[in-house]
């Protein structure tokens, strides 16, 4: 027989660890993992010297599709990710509109279907939203819920009362709540703090807006969600006092996860100085005895998902960050670096190969509901594969990237460990440094019951 695709020796992350194999690739699907007499095959991809990986599952991001072309849309986003190494993309609701009704949901699900190069899959908004709503959108396949506890989300931010209903309904619907944990009261009256202050400066934003905002907003989710049967996760996590409040919860025996991103774990606040509002995210960049704690968390598994956070806004919206950081809006330009960036980080020992399969693939589809079809190379799972080269230097250039801004808070970055081909169910939609899927070819992933 002929199969499509094998993908011969290289250096494989299975789910039993690493090892040379061949990958064995037909109508979509890995059929084999051999070690020798592998078929014949229309195409032999000589991984030689090269790793194999599952193809990145990046459950957080922020295409602005519809609502926001001039940040990105779903073709130039997902252009992005397939050079980045990222095969299936869960974007976030707050798009226009927001992902909140059946409605919206579907109307999302065709516009971007046409234009998506990658798989793809949808976090419901939960917030204030109605329950009827939920359960539809839910039903419609939404992989989780996302609530925020700062207002300037709109029927996305959720009061406690809403935020513990939410909590036992989707408990009942078995798909996680994620939080963006951060307390809307504190944040607010900081910021007053700082305008009374009369500062405008980069460092403002990290020093007005302290851990405690993140440390009190985790604990109030925690608490709440003991009271339910939920799967609390909390999105983009800096600081080492929240990191603690998840590591008690868990050893309390409560379903809660967490997650952070190369933002929290390459910068530090220090970094506001160098880059401005380039680096501005929320919550803000900390200190570096926090990015110790989180290495070290994503490392003993307190923190199991590492996500981009891709947030784009123009040059023109951030760079009015340079007389005013509070006129720059928070989030960047990452879904295409955070690979590389993070393959630099195993080169240096900071992590795993494993690991970084782990937080980056294994487990946000499983947390999403797309394991076994997504996350790792085995028998039967869809052929969503990354072959990296990690002895290939990089220097970040916006002006180079993919996605429509040409503003990266990495520019000039540089690192070793780069992915040099992305296959999505058997088709090859990255090599050679060029972008060669189609809009249109990826797909709505539904999550498995
Ligand atoms: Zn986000």
């Amino acid at each position: 027989m002929t199969v499509d695709i094998v993908i011969k020796n290289g250096l494989t992350v299975l789910p039993s660890g690493i090892t040379q194999s061949n990958i064995v690739i037909d109508k979509g699907k890995i059929i084999g993992i051999v070690k020798s007499n592998e078929p014949k095959a229309d195409r032999v991809i000589d991984a030689a010297g090269k790793v194999v990986l599952p193809g990145m599952v990046d459950m957080h991001v922020h295409l602005r599709d519809p609502g926001f072309p001039e940040r990105e849309n779903f073709e130039s986003g997902t252009r992005a990710a397939a050079a980045g190494g990222v095969t299936t993309v869960i974007d976030m609701p707050n798009t226009v509109p927001a992902t909140v009704t059946l409605k919206a949901f579907n109307e999302k699900k065709s516009i971007v279907g046409k234009k998506s190069l990658v798989d793809f899959g949808f976090i419901g908004g939960a917030g204030e939203v109605p329950q009827k709503d939920i359960r539809e959108v839910s039903e419609a396949g939404a992989t989780a819920f996302k609530s925020f506890l700062i207002a300037r989300f709109k029927e996305l931010a959720a009061s406690d009362y809403t935020l513990l209903k939410h909590m036992e309904l989707l408990g009942e619907l078995d798909k996680p709540l994620l939080v963006h944990a951060e307390s809307g009261v504190l944040v607010d009256k900081f910021m007053e703090e700082a305008v009374a202050a009369g500062r405008t400066d980069p460092m403002a934003h990290c020093e007005f807006r302290p851990p405690i905002c993140e440390i009190e907003a985790t604990m109030r989710c925690v608490t709440l969600a003991a009271e339910t049967d939920v799967h609390l996760h909390i999105c983009h996590m800096t600081a080492a006092g929240a990191v603690d409040i998840v590591e008690w919860a868990q050893a309390m025996g409560q379903n809660v996860t967490g997650e952070t991103s190369t933002n929290y774990l390459l910068f530090t606040q220090d970094t506001m100085k160098e880059r401005g509002p380039y680096a501005k995210v929320d919550p803000p960049l900390r200190t570096k005895d926090d990015q110790l704690r989180l290495w070290e968390a994503l490392n003993d598994g307190t923190i199991g998902v590492l996500a981009s956070d891709h947030a784009p806004y123009t040059k023109e919206e951030k760079e009015r960050g340079f007389d005013n950081i509070y006129d720059a809006p928070s989030g960047g330009v990452v879904i295409e670096t955070t690979l590389p960036l993070m393959l630099d980080a195993v080169n240096n020992d900071k992590i795993s190969l494993e690991r970084l399969v782990e937080v980056f693939s294994t487990n946000p589809a499983q947390m999403n509901g797309l394991y076994p079809r997504k996350g790792d190379i085995m028998l039967g799972a869809d052929a969503d594969i990354v072959i990296c080269d990690m002895d290939k230097a990089f220097h970040i250039k916006g002006e180079n990237l993919q996605t429509i801004q040409k503003i990266t808070p990495y520019e000039d970055m540089k690192g070793k460990g780069m992915p040099v081909m992305t296959l999505v169910r058997g088709e090859v939609i990255f090599e050679d440094g060029q972008v060669i899927g189609k809009p249109g070819y990826g797909s709505f992933q539904m999550p498995l019951e």
